[in-house]
């Protein structure tokens, strides 16, 4: 067996592409998605986010379900949307069953890629279920797949520095794979180049391999790049990204730096969920 870590690059990206023609032929799909963030209050605080709103703050609002679903309304020809949010505390589990109820009910040709393993990790605190329940319930709402977000590193020394709030590395796992056993499946996340080492990008890729042998529930691997902002870790603003730098760019639905965009707003996707937030 080879070992990939030892190999150069383009070797690495051969055999990559090989496997993939091997696979899949010359077949490649793609999703038209929108993100519909519903709320920006957030009181988990991670140290990269330029998203959350502590409550209270400018900007710390959180939508009626009418409006996400008037503004979903506005982009009919999407095949996809994704929802995620902040951790916001006033929100009840049925805000958010009632969200993905009414977005089916108005749009059933969308896919509803929704709600990370850290907005499940709250839900089932203010349900006071298991994440098998609340998969459960999302699923018979309506939810088609979960964003594989809030991973960032799932190495717990470096969870505590850039998100010691957020859900620990085995809560992730716990939550992803409850997922997956009932029938709902994700996409699998990084957040990489900020204080993590390649020992624990290494430990990261053998948490997912494990979960995905163990229930083949991961659609897809995606790559968010950390963007160094003015408040985050002391950083430079990212040239890329003009939504947080208020340059009169992009609306926060389009997402963050790590993706790129079209000139219409939209991410154009070859594989099936996508995701936002980190
Ligand atoms: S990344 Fe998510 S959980 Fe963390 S502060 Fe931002 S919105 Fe909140």
């Amino acid at each position: 067996m080879k070992d990939f870590w030892k190999m150069p690059l383009a070797e690495l990206r051969d055999c990559a592409a090989e496997e993939t023609l091997r696979r899949h032929g010359r077949t490649v799909t793609y999703v038209v998605n929108r993100n519909a963030n519903f709320t920006r209050v957030c009181t988990v605080g991670c140290a990269f986010c330029g998203f959350g709103k502590r409550p209270g703050t400018l900007g710390a609002t959180s939508d009626r379900i009418d409006e996400v679903v008037a503004r979903v309304g506005k982009t009919p020809w999407v095949t996809e949307v994704c929802l995620q949010g902040g951790i916001d505390p006033e929100l009840r589990p049925e805000y958010y069953f009632d969200l993905v109820r009414a977005l089916r009910e108005a749009f059933p040709w969308m896919h509803l890629h929704a709600f990370s393993p850290m907005e499940i990790d709250s839900l089932c605190e203010k349900a006071g279920c298991g994440p098998e329940e609340m998969m459960g319930k999302l699923r018979a709402a309506g939810v088609g797949t979960i964003p594989g977000t809030a991973a960032e590193i799932l190495v717990d020394e470096v969870r505590r520095k850039i998100s010691r709030n957020k859900l620990p590395a085995a809560r992730w796992v716990e939550i992803v794979q409850a997922a997956h056993r009932a029938g709902v499946r994700s996409s699998a996340t990084i957040l990489f180049g900020h204080v993590e080492r390649w020992e624990d990008i290494r430990s990261h890729f053998e948490i997912l391999r494990r979960v995905q042998e163990e229930t083949g529930g991961f659609t897809e691997f995606r790559t968010l790049g950390f963007c160094a902002l003015p408040k985050s870790f002391g950083g430079a603003a990212c040239s890329a990204c003009r939504w947080y730098q208020g340059a009169g760019g992009a609306d926060p639905e389009e997402g963050n730096a790590a993706v790129p965009f079209g000139s219409d707003g939209f991410r154009r996707s070859d594989s099936e969920p996508s995701d936002q937030l980190g």
